[in-house]
C-alpha cells in the first residue's frame, strides 16, 4: 500500500484502493496461518492482487472505467475474486481501463489516463492499462484483466509484463461486465510466467454460472511452467505466423520477435513457417462481431437498474424513454457509443446477413486455420502488438489507427484459443516489446513451457 501511495501520483493505475479491506483480509489470512489452516492453500495463498474495474467485487465500487456506473456497489463478488478470497489474497483495489474495456490505451476511461511506467508520457496499452501498469510500476505482484479482443496481452507487450488468455471457457466469467460475451475472458497479469501459471491455477476451473464454462480441470500450467525454466525445448515445434509481420510492424518490434524466435531455436525447438490465411480478415471481422455483441449487453444500462439515472432537460416530456436516452447520452463516452451504433447497424434487418452473417463465416475460417497450424506443430508465435508504447493524444482521433494496434491479438478470442503475451525485451526507442504464444484450445498448458523458458 506504500509502494501505491507513492507511484499513484505519476502513474494513476488505480481507480479505487481498497487498503482497509485489503489489510483486514490480510489479518485474516495470518489468523489461519496462524490456526494451522493451511490445508489445500495455492503457493499463491497470503499475496495481494489488483483487479481491473470490469470484474465486481461485493462491497467495492465497480465503475468498467465508465460514468454510468458511477456509484454502484456491486452486492456480489465474481466467481474469480471468490477463488482469490478462498485464496487468502487481499484486493489491494480496482485498476483502470478503457470505458467497458473498449480501446487500445486507456483513454477512453471517463476518469483519468494512466502512465506508462517505462515512459510516464506514453500510454500503457489497453483496455486493461491500469492493471499492466500497475504490475510494471511494482505496485502489485499480480492483477486480473479481461481480453475480448487482446486487452490482457497489448497491454502487457507494452509495459513489459506477461498477460495470459487463457482459453474461452477455461476461466469463469461470471462476474465479468460483459463486453462482448463470445469473445470476453478474464486473464492474469504478473511479472513472471510462473507467477501468471500459478494464479491462473487459482482462478480457472469450470463454475456452473458461467453456461460457457468448460466441465474440465485448470491443465498443469505451473509444472509445465517450472518445465521450461529448464530451458530444454527439444522435441517442441513452434509455428512461425507469416501473416503476424511484415508491413505496419516496427522495426525494433521484429529485432526483438527474431531474437526470441533463435533463442527458442537455440534451447532445441525446431521452428517452422506457417501460413494462417484468414488472420488478416480478424481485425474486420472482429469489429462486426465485437460491436454487436456490445450493442446487446449494454442495453442493460438504462438508468433503472445501475448507477447514473439523468432526467430529460425541462420541456422534454418526463417518460422512461427520454429518461433512458438522457442517461445514456450523459453516461456513455464516445467509443462506447460509436460502437453501439456500428453494432446495431450490423444487427439491423436487411444487414444482418451481409455483415453480421459473413463476420462469423469468417470467423470459422480462423478457427480453422488455427486447426491446420496446431495439425503441423504444437505452439503458434508471433509479435503481439505491432508497435511500442504511443504518446497520449496520437491515436485518440483516429479510431481506425486505435483499432490496427489489435491484429495480432484477435484471431486468440475469436477462436477461443489460448495465448500469451511475455517481454521479449527493448525496441531501438527504449521501449518493452511483446513475444506472443498461442496454444491449442484447453492445451494452455502447451504455450507456458516455451514462455517460461524464453523468459
Ligand atoms: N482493443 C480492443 C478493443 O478495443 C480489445 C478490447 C478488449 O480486449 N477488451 O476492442
Amino acid at each position: 500500500l506504500d509502494v501505491i501511495d507513492a507511484a499513484e501520483p505519476s502513474i494513476d493505475a488505480f481507480l479505487h484502493v481498497s487498503g482497509k479491506e485489503a489489510l483486514e483480509q490480510a489479518d485474516a489470512f495470518d489468523r489461519r496461518l496462524a490456526a494451522g489452516e493451511t490445508e489445500g492453500l495455492p503457493e499463491l495463498a497470503g499475496v495481494p492482487i489488483a483487479v481491473k474495474d470490469m470484474i465486481v467485487t461485493k462491497g467495492i465500487p465497480t465503475t468498467a472505467a465508465s460514468k454510468i456506473l458511477e456509484g454502484w456497489v456491486p452486492p456480489y463478488d465474481a466467481t474469480v475474486i471468490e477463488k482469490l478470497k478462498a485464496a487468502g489474497m487481499p484486493i489491494l483495489g480496482k485498476t483502470n481501463l478503457d470505458e467497458f474495456a473498449q480501446g487500445s490505451s486507456t483513454e477512453h476511461s471517463a476518469f483519468k489516463k494512466t502512465h506508462n511506467p517505462w515512459d510516464t508520457d506514453r500510454v500503457p496499452g489497453g483496455s486493461g492499462g491500469g492493471s499492466a501498469s500497475a504490475v510494471g510500476a511494482f505496485e502489485t505482484p499480480l492483477a486480473l484483466g479481461t481480453d475480448t479482443g487482446g486487452s490482457i496481452r497489448q497491454p502487457g507487450a507494452l509495459t513489459g509484463t506477461v498477460g495470459v488468455k487463457p482459453t474461452y471457457g477455461g476461466v469463469s466469467r461470471y462476474g465479468a461486465i460483459a463486453m462482448a460475451s463470445s469473445l470476453d475472458q478474464i486473464g492474469p497479469v504478473s511479472r513472471t510466467v510462473l507467477d501468471a501459471a500459478l494464479l491462473q491455477e487459482v482462478i480457472g476451473g469450470y463454475d456452473r454460472r458461467d453456461s460457457t464454462s468448460i466441465p474440465r480441470p485448470v491443465p498443469p500450467l505451473a509444472a509445465a511452467a517450472r518445465e521450461g525454466m529448464k530451458r530444454d525445448l527439444k522435441g517442441l515445434k513452434v509455428g512461425l505466423v507469416k501473416e503476424l509481420g511484415g508491413d505496419g510492424y516496427q522495426p525494433g518490434v521484429e529485432a526483438r520477435f527474431n531474437d526470441g524466435v533463435r533463442l527458442l531455436e537455440d534451447m532445441g525447438a525446431e521452428v517452422v513457417e506457417v501460413s494462417c490465411p484468414h488472420f488478416p480478415y480478424a481485425l474486420a471481422a472482429y469489429y462486426i462481431i465485437m460491436p454487436s455483441e456490445v450493442s446487446s449487453n449494454l442495453a442493460r444500462y438504462d438508468g433503472m437498474r445501475y448507477g447514473l439515472r439523468v432526467m430529460p432537460p425541462e420541456g422534454v416530456p418526463q417518460t422512461a424513454a427520454n429518461m433512458m436516452a438522457a442517461t445514456r447520452e450523459a453516461g456513455f463516452g464516445d467509443e462506447v457509443k460509436r460502437r453501439i451504433i456500428l453494432g446495431i447497424y450490423a444487427l439491423s434487418a436487411g444487414y444482418y446477413d451481409a455483415w453480421y452473417g459473413s463476420a462469423q463465416k469468417v470467423r470459422t475460417l480462423i478457427i480453422r486455420d488455427f486447426e491446420q497450424a496446431f495439425s503441423k506443430v504444437d505452439v503458434l508465435v508471433s509479435p503481439t502488438s505491432p508497435t511500442t508504447a504511443f504518446k497520449f493524444g496520437d491515436k485518440m482521433d483516429d479510431p481506425l489507427a486505435m483499432y490496427l494496434n489489435d491484429v495480432a491479438t484477435i484471431p486468440a478470442n475469436m477462436a477461443g484459443t489460448p495465448a500469451m503475451s511475455i517481454p521479449a525485451g527493448l525496441s531501438e526507442d527504449g521501449l518493452p516489446v511483446g513475444f506472443q504464444f498461442f496454444a491449442p484450445q484447453m492445451r494452455d498448458e502447451v504455450m507456458y513451457k516455451p514462455a517460461a523458458a524464453l523468459e
